[in-house]
């Protein structure tokens, strides 16, 4: 069994995933954490007694080996690395919703502090693509933004929602780094550089990532999901009740491949034991495990258990570092109470077995308890095939010829039931199906749906709602169990269907109604048959469809959506959700190996909404403005008339110290109700330049490779020159030149 190699309690509380070390003179590692209040504190147990000078740095009055750096707001991430090229130590960053910090710890001197609009809700550090310095990326609303070491932004992108995870690794194997973004609507996002490479996308907003080695990265989800994806193909993944707080790649037995280690937070209060599933990718079959700890640390390739430790509290962060200054690295575990667990890389005479007794024998009750369940499994095979040979009765046995259908169809809304795609699952004889079993990511709560038909509705037919929330290709897999009418046993049936991308799209015949308004167009150098193979593949369509001239009732609720290709190759797409416009160009461009497509776009209502949005930034910065400016007199004033009551207490004159101590009083509530206009006021502007990046997003998901690109970098600088009609020139047209 293995045992931390040192143990702290540091009396600072510690914020999630906010833990990071610095080796900020060259040479010793520090642990370095948000904490409250505004306050980043260094554990530097290695140069005890130097007390640091004034600025930002301040000694902990409760603990000698740490010392407090005053943010003075909200830290929303951290990290530390080199970042300058000439700088011998690590440089330590520090997010805000408003701010970039580059901090010296060694020099206790600013490097840089940059006002960053979209926010920092997430840091890496590192080299991205071809960019020559190091960088410190950030991701905020909708926004990946990349420093370098004297603060100036080389790398801007906009992406489609709130970022909340980053990793640099090299995804593509070129030996250059990519960005991976995973953020609030699910998705997983390659960049190089400003381009999108890869979507992949998850079922709940990606909260951690981290590279494990070549194109392998782990990856953990709001939903309790921890798992393993190489490249764009999920290699396992396994789903909790608790809460994956962090994860980071360390080979902590010591074979030469790194583990994925992952700090969990304790989901009730005196309850730690949790069931964990496996899902083995791609298929339904489910294991279940006992969780009993809070740090675990699973195999790369198949995401099993092979060392877990438990923490009295939540885990805050996973990192790694030679804190014993011997040369050899440890897994170092933080909670958020402020415990530190250090933890050495087996040695070899464990033979990589970590798991202490306690484990071995629940895992010896689970296997027994499964070998239980089999004996009993042969025991039914048995008696069942000694029935059928003494008595000859169809008790559990079924036609040879009996196989699974499975069909699809779309199914817009009744009075009785709301528009779904429908699921039907038969047999082509005189069986049964006694229950249905559905697994599938993101629709069905808890992933899996059991249909139970009862007794009286028995049948060979079980149809199945589906509603998809998003468009995203879904595999469907499914169990059936097959037998006949009085079986006792049935016979398991195990199919896959996928689910198109765009199933929730009716084909619509009705030639009267009218067009949206929003277009977007664009030509392709290809035959109107391969558009029809790409219409067949992502919608749910009737057979003996020939043209891509087709029309679709949106079934949630999105109105119509048309498609039209003339015989030059102009294919116009009309709706008037302009996200849905974007997933089509991308999906289509994608079927067709397009990587450059540029196209005309318009979309009346939304730009129109797009307008209004931009007035109010216009109105909330200068309200923004005004307000700091009020605050900054109001402060002054206060600071006025708190010397003259100090002067008139001093002399004596109580009726004036008391009229100025009212007055003083009027005056700070005046200033806490204007500090809450002001943050009210800020709110609504981050929420505004949050849809102006979203927009900016949008007009690029039109457009496929390099006018992409050239869209999004038009955009920006039109909005960093407040040049609003050439904003929407760009979005229009797909260039700034008209
Ligand atoms: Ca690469
Ligand atoms: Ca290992």
């Amino acid at each position: 069994m293995m045992v931390p190699i040192f143990t702290l309690k540091l009396n600072h509380k510690i914020n999630p995933r906010m833990v990071t070390v610095g080796r900020f003179d060259g040479v010793h590692p520090c642990l370095t954490a948000a904490t409250q209040a505004g306050k980043v504190f260094i554990h530097n147990p290695h140069a005890r007694g130097q007390r640091p000078a004034a600025h930002r740095l301040s000694q902990s009055t409760q603990d000698s080996d740490i010392s407090l750096l005053n943010i003075n707001q909200a830290v929303t991430c951290l990290t530390a690395g080199p970042l300058g090229p000439t700088s011998a130590g690590d440089t330590l960053l520090v997010g805000s919703q408003t701010n970039l910090l580059a901090y010296d710890v060694h020099d206790n001197a600013d490097i840089f502090y940059r006002e960053v609009t979209d926010g920092a809700n997430a840091i890496v550090l590192g080299n991205l693509g071809d960019i020559p310095s190091s960088l410190a990326i950030i991701g905020g609303n909708c926004a990946l933004q990349g420093f370098d070491y004297e603060g100036n932004d080389h790398f801007w992108t906009v992406t489609g929602d709130n970022v909340r995870s980053l990793v640099l690794c090299d995804f593509t194997g070129d030996g250059k780094n990519e960005l991976l973004v995973g953020s609030e609507d699910f998705d997983i996002r390659v960049f190089k550089e400003d381009a999108l490479v890869s979507e992949m996308t998850e079922n709940e907003t990606v909260t951690s990532l981290c590279h494990m080695h070549g194109s392998r990265f782990g990856y953990a989800l709001a939903n309790g999901t921890v798992g393993l994806y190489d490249r764009t193909a999920r290699y396992w993944r396994i789903k909790s009740k608790n809460h994956a707080m962090s994860i980071h790649a360390f080979d902590l037995n010591a074979d030469g491949v790194v583990e994925l280690i992952t700090g969990w937070s304790n989901g009730k209060v005196g309850s730690h034991r949790r069931e964990t599933t496996l899902i083995p990718s791609g298929r339904g079959s489910v294991i279940p495990f006992l969780f009993l700890f809070q740090i675990d640390a699973r195999s790369d390739r198949t995401g099993e258990v092979i060392f877990k430790d438990n923490f009295s509290s939540s885990v805050a962060g996973v990192v790694e570092g030679d804190y014993r200054l011997d040369g050899e690295k440890q897994l170092i575990c933080t909670s958020i109470e402020g415990e530190v667990r250090g933890y050495l890389p087996a040695s070899k005479d464990l033979k990589g077995n970590l798991m202490d007794s306690s484990v071995e024998q629940d895992l010896v009750r689970e296997l027994s308890q499964r070998r239980q369940n089999l004996l009993l499994e042969l025991r039914n095979y048995e008696e069942n095939t000694k029935g059928v040979s003494e008595t000859n009765s169809s008790v559990g046995v079924i036609p040879a010829n009996t196989q699974l259908q499975t069909a699809l169809s779309v199914k817009p809304a009744t009075e009785a039931q709301k528009a779904h795609v429908e699921l039907s699952i038969s047999t082509p004889n005189e069986t049964i199906i006694r229950a249905v079993l559905i697994f599938a990511e993101g629709i069905f709560e808890g992933e899996s749906h059991v249909v139970h038909p009862s007794a009286q509705n028995l049948a060979g037919c079980v149809r199945v709602p589906i509603v998809p929330p998003k468009d995203v290709p879904v595999d469907l897999h499914i169990q059936a169990l097959v037998g006949g009418r009085s079986s006792t046993q049935f016979h398991v049936f195990e199919i896959t269907r996928q689910l198109p991308r765009f199933s929730m799209y009716d084909l619509c015949s009705d030639p009267s109604a009218p067009p949206p308004a929003g277009r977007v167009t664009f030509s392709i150098n290809d035959r109107p048959q391969r558009v029809v193979m790409w219409l067949n593949q992502n919608f749910l369509l009737p057979e003996g469809l020939n043209s891509p001239d087709v029309s679709f009732n949106s079934l949630r609720g999105g109105g119509l959506l048309s498609l039209s290709m003339s015989s030059s190759g102009q294919i116009s797409l009309r709706s008037d959700d302009v996200d849905l416009a974007g997933d089509l160009v991308q999906s289509l461009a994608s079927f067709l190996a397009i990587d450059d497509l540029s196209a005309e776009a318009d979309f009346p209502a939304y730009f129109e909404e797009l307008r209004t949005t931009l007035t109010e930034v216009d109105e909330f910065h200068s309200v923004h403005q005004k307000l700091t400016a009020a605050m900054a007199d109001h402060s002054n004033y206060i600071r006025n008339m708190l010397v003259q009551a100090e002067d008139a207490r001093l002399m004596g004159d109580m009726t004036t110290m008391k009229k100025r101590y009212r007055e003083l009083y009027d005056l700070n509530r005046d200033l806490i109700n204007e500090y809450k206009i002001r943050s009210n006021n800020h709110n609504a502007l981050l929420a505004r330049l949050k849809a102006v990046n979203q927009a900016i997003q949008r007009a690029g998901r039109l457009r496929v490779g390099k006018p992409k690109n050239q869209v999004i970098s038009a955009c920006r600088d039109a909005i960093k020159s407040n040049n609003v009609n050439a904003l929407f020139r760009i979005m229009r047209a797909g260039t700034a030149s008209s």
